[in-house]
């Protein structure tokens, strides 16, 4: 352990008082009045403490967000990262990597506060010899099984166990062999001595340090002792100098036990834990247990599938890092816990891309189209603008010819009412070339039309109506000898059921058969042919898409669709705006 980690950046600062920002939250509510008293020196410390058990996802992003975010908001605010490394058999490096990626994506910094609860190993074992000594923690016998028919219930007191009254001494030296590897797994643990009839049930003497026989991936086979979460995580947060160590509100209960070991131990500052609502989304499960199933059973292709909620998932898929920053700053921070709709988090998305995505044309599943009166041969480039949102974007070159695609949803041979799209007769507008009619239809053996044949009024060029006709109808186009070839996929919700994590049932019965669509055969634009990996368009009248980082390649483009351009969130909104 360095000095430095000891007195965190920032302690003992100059005595000016920080201006306290306006509180956003109840969160930083609280920061703010602390600040203005002066409490913990007038500093404010956070951190996140992800457990490298898996890949972060979009209830973490809000944990770093809220984290980060007041150590940003606040003058000499910081936020550590650190790893919660107690649990040797389930972390892995590969997890520790991701995590760090992922925390800078999101666009956060720890600067140079990486911390590992492993690193407090000696520390806390030393804690632990504390309360031995004081009699405030012994050795137990009892099996896992006996702790627990030991520990009551909500309605009932627990019973102290035949162990709880051994002397410091052999209470040390049983600790002593506990930590020398003497015992098998599971035949001891050591306790601290609370109180076995206390209401809450986390005080009933509850374990502290476990024997495991496991290596660990950052102190090998140092230790075959390790510190349970509950004493791990008060005794870190205390030797970073933590000054509010906020959490999701399962861990209430636990506070008090969080509050009697620093009040027991010699400790030079107490840090407060504040809980705050977990992020729960509808269509989703945000449980790392779950996700790691998913992965591992082959319901997705992995940890970023697009369509996973990890942070690598919706990186993938689209989603921008300040998108979900924004998206996370909206559903705020609240004390009890709620249901977010996941259409706020597309709206989220879609106003970022509307603002910051290209546009380019792309028919997803193409039907041919001859315009039998435009001169073969001949081509034409049209100037469309590469978003209208932002004309300092420039316009781009669109190539059209006397063949081209459309899609094949946008023809009908016999149209229901109210479609004012292609059909035989109709006239339509080519979006930024021509007015298009339909004449005739060429099919296939079986009756599905194949080909369109068209003609196109010269004097409409750019799409303008030549003698003040209308047309009720404008579609998206490729030239077919321009147009490249692309893979689109198609995603739609993981899970068909609002709750799929709730109820009785296996949450994996609820998976939507329907979340994968592949497209294999479109035609895109041929301004995308070097579209980069990870580069986000949208194709007009179609959504917001982003190239496949994994799976796209130089002539044979993949892309993921982030997005539809549908707005339902919006959409309720203004319905709510209006009841309201
Ligand atoms: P999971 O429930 O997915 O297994 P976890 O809480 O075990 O997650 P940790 O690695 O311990 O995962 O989480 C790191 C931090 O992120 C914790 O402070 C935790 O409170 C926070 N966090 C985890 N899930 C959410 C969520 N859905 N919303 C807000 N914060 C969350
Ligand atoms: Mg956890």
């Amino acid at each position: 352990m360095s000095e430095s980690r000891e007195k965190p950046a920032g302690m003992g600062r100059d005595g000016t008082e920080p201006a306290a920002k306006p509180s956003g939250d109840f969160i930083r509510t609280i920061v703010g009045e602390d600040l203005r008293t002066g409490k913990n020196g007038a500093r404010v410390a956070t951190r996140f403490p992800p457990e490298p058990n898996g890949y972060l996802h979009i209830g973490h992003a809000k944990s770093i967000c809220l984290n980060f975010g007041i150590a940003r908001d606040f003058p000499g605010g910081t936020c550590n990262l650190r790893f919660d490394d107690t649990n040797p058999a389930k972390e892995e490096v590969e997890y520790v990597e991701s995590i760090e990626e992922d925390v800078r994506w999101l666009g956060f910094s720890w600067e140079d506060r990486l911390y590992y609860a492993s690193d407090y190993f000696g520390k806390l074992h030393d804690y632990a010899v504390e309360l031995i000594r004081k009699g405030k923690a012994y050795v137990c016998d009892l099996s896992a099984d006996e702790i627990r028919q030991h520990r009551g219930t909500l309605t009932e007191p627990g019973k102290d166990s035949p162990y709880r009254n051994r002397g410091v001494e052999e209470n040390l030296e049983l600790f002593a062999r506990m930590r020398g590897g003497e015992f098998d797994e599971g035949s001891r643990v050591l306790r601290a001595k609370i109180d076995m009839a206390s209401p809450n049930i986390c005080m009933r003497d509850p374990a502290m340090y476990r024997i495991k026989k496991a290596p660990h991936h950052r102190t090998g086979d140092a230790w075959c002792i390790y510190p349970m979460y509950d004493f791990a995580h008060c005794i870190s947060d205390m030797i970073e100098g933590i000054t509010h160590s906020i959490c999701t509100l399962e861990f209430a209960n636990n506070r008090e036990l969080y509050d009697w070991f620093l009040d027991n131990l010699d400790v030079p500052c107490h840090p407060q834990q504040i809980e705050f609502a977990r992020l729960n989304l509808n269509y989703t499960v945000l449980s790392k247990r779950k996700l790691l199933e998913l992965v591992q059973e082959g319901h997705v292709s992995g940890w970023d599938d697009p369509r996973m909620p990890t942070l690598r998932g919706m990186r993938r898929r689209g989603y921008t890092p300040e998108a979900i920053r924004t998206f996370c700053e909206r559903i705020g921070v609240a004390r009890t816990d709620s249901v977010v709709d996941i259409g706020m988090l597309e709206h989220a998305i879609r106003e970022d891309l509307n603002l910051h995505a290209p546009r380019a044309m792309a028919v997803l599943r193409p039907l041919r189209v001859v315009i039998e009166n435009y001169p073969e041969g001949q081509v034409e480039e049209f100037d469309v603008p590469i978003n209208p949102e932002d004309p300092a974007a420039g316009t781009r070159k669109v190539p059209f010819s006397r063949e081209l695609y459309i899609e094949q949803d946008d023809f009908r041979e016999v149209p229901p009412p109210k479609y004012y799209r292609l059909s035989p007769g109709k006239e339509v507008r080519l979006r930024s070339a021509y007015f298009l009619t339909c004449n005739r239809v060429l099919k296939d053996g079986e009756g599905r039309p194949v080909e369109l044949r068209c003609s196109y009024d010269p004097a409409s060029r750019g799409g303008a109506s030549p003698d003040g006709r209308k047309v009720k109808a404008t579609i998206h186009w490729v030239s077919a000898a321009h147009a490249v070839d692309a893979e689109v996929r198609l995603y739609d919700k993981l899970f068909a059921t609002p709750n799929p994590g709730e109820g009785s049932g296996d949450y994996r019965q609820n998976l939507n058969d329907g979340s994968l669509e592949r497209l294999s055969d479109c035609k895109v634009e041929p301004g995308l042919a070097n579209a980069l990996p990870g580069s986000r368009h949208q194709f007009e009248r179609l959504g917001y898409f982003c190239v496949d980082t994994v799976d796209s390649q130089p002539g044979k483009l993949v892309f993921n669709r982030t997005v539809t351009l549908r707005d339902t969130w919006a959409k309720i909104e203004a319905g709510e705006r209006k009841q309201g």
